[in-house]
């Protein structure tokens, strides 16, 4: 062995800031370019963006957010298995064609108590059926606001029932509920029992997201972190959502691969494996792990990441990408790889596009949002929102999501606390987003993602150029632009 070699033989570990993405020959428009992709093997992408398992970026109301607008919401784990569940549960409750858990009443409720109920659930309205479960009248508002409180359901309630089975589809349900001018329409099975219900507020509400994704049943798509030591909260989460993604700083590691290849036996949903960051991993994960359904790739790039300070271990999001697509390609193994940690613009997600990412995770830029757990705090009279890394002193506070680091660096902290800008809700976020990419790809001259795999072209910029590129030689009314 020489020593010498390994200067001779090492690659470029090249980050966003180095390269720049060369303008093409160019057919379309950017508001031509079409943004879809995929997140997983069998979950598509209206946007190609992820939203960091991390406990100051993504619980249900971020994972519900971004599903609304096309992308997905990673719910973190650093909280107990219940209350990752019931994150999982809420993103898909929120817009079931079908809700499935019906809040019922039985034919001797009191008016009062039916109008207590109304406000503690929230709802406007309840099936009312017997010990048997079986559908024997409905109440709403309408029915009781100017009835005698103690008058009882039965008493009250509208005894034809317009129902339907559960086969029923959207445009049917649609339908009904138009031509009844109803609000509620319960699912019932042959013997009338109460399967479930669905509202036509449900139903507006699908009208007002037409990017969401959702699930067969109409529900939105749902992801969440597990460890790969944790089978049984991997096999709860299983029950609900349709992605799962390893959540662990260096997965290339005999103890994950062992316990991923016992995970992948107990659990149906996609599971994306990573933080990957080389060739040789990609390989691995591809050749030893059957069943996988996705990479997650980058070591050391997160903007509140301080592994590469401590251990001066790392891969940078670009370069792993580059090294996992080519992995993926060369195997022929059709495996989405998501670029993950450093991104701050539209631009480093075209670039990792053109490097065979098919979507982006993004830690920083969604911890900004209204829809991110972190409250929000004024400094100096600017809004900021709090960010703290999963391997910082803050997160294994809570100590649960602790194995997500090797044994000795859980001594070593390997993120940092600080207060990202306020960046508005997640709608805002996507709409400049897609249209930078959109715009990026425009330059590129590519249509789509997969396009953009084989066209776009990218060059190295000198640390001198990067300076140019910036704005430069005028005063700016605030800081510069990083
Ligand atoms: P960002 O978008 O903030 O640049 O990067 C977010 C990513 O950083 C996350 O998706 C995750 O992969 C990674 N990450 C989160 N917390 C930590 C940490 O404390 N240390 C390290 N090394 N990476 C982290």
């Amino acid at each position: 062995m020489v020593f010498r070699d390994k200067f001779k033989n090492a690659d470029h570990a090249l980050t966003f800031n180095d390269v720049i993405l060369l303008p093409g020959w160019t057919t379309i428009e950017p508001s031509e370019a079409l943004v879809s992709s995929n997140a997983s093997v069998n979950v598509k992408l209206n946007i190609p963006f992820l939203s960091s398992p991390m406990d100051t970026v993504t619980e249900s109301e971020m994972a519900i957010a971004l599903a609304r607008h096309g992308g997905l919401g990673v719910l973190h784990r650093n909280c107990s298995l219940d209350e990752e569940v019931e994150m999982a549960k809420s993103v898909k409750r929120a817009e079931a064609l079908i809700i499935r858990d019906v809040v019922t009443v039985d034919p001797d409720k009191t008016v009062e108590e039916l109008l207590r109920m109304m406000e503690e659930h929230k709802i406007h309205g309840f099936p009312v059926v017997e010990a048997n479960k079986k559908l024997v009248g409905i109440v709403t508002s309408r029915d009781i606001r100017l009835a005698d409180p103690k008058l009882k359901a039965r008493d009250v309630m509208t005894r034809e029932v317009v129902t339907a089975g559960e086969d029923i589809s959207l445009e049917e349900a649609k339908k009904i509920l138009h031509k009844h001018r109803i609000e509620k329409l319960p699912i019932v099975d042959e013997s009338f029992r109460v399967r479930g219900l669905i509202t036509m507020r449900d139903i507006t509400l699908k009208g007002t997201y037409p990017n969401a994704l959702r699930d067969d049943e109409g529900r939105l798509i749902c992801a969440a972190a597990i460890s790969p030591f944790d089978l049984a909260r991997a096999k709860s989460l299983d029950e609900y959502v349709d992605v799962l993604v390893t959540d662990v700083a260096h997965f290339h590691n005999k103890n994950c691969f062992d316990a991923t290849k016992k995970l992948l036996k107990e659990i149906s949903a996609d599971l994306i494996v990573g933080n990957i960051g080389t060739y040789e991993a990609a390989e691995d994960c591809i050749t030893k792990l059957d069943g996988i359904a996705g990479l997650r790739v980058g070591i050391g790039s997160g903007s509140i990441c301080t592994t590469s300070v401590v251990t001066r271990a790392g891969a940078p999001t670009l370069y792993a990408v580059a090294q996992a697509s080519d992995a993926v390609k060369e195997y022929g193994a059709n495996l989405p790889v998501i670029a993950d940690g450093g991104i701050r613009n539209p631009g480093d997600i075209a670039v990792a596009l053109s490097v065979g990412a098919s979507a982006a995770m993004m830690g920083n830029i969604f911890a900004g949002c209204t829809e991110s757990p972190g409250t929000l705090v004024a400094l100096e009279g600017r809004y900021y929102k709090e960010y703290y890394g999963m391997g910082s002193a803050a997160a294994r506070r809570k100590r649960f999501a602790q194995d997500r680091y090797s044994k000795p660096s859980k001594s070593i902290n390997e993120g940092v606390e600080g207060w990202v800008p306020y960046r508005g809700g997640v709608a805002d976020i996507v709409a400049e987003f897609v249209g930078g990419l959109q715009a990026a790809m425009g330059y590129a001259g590519t249509k789509t993602i997969p396009e953009m795999w084989e066209k776009a072209k990218l060059a190295f910029v000198t640390e001198k150029g990067s300076q140019e590129l910036l704005p430069h030689d005028v005063l700016l009314p605030r800081s510069k632009p990083s």
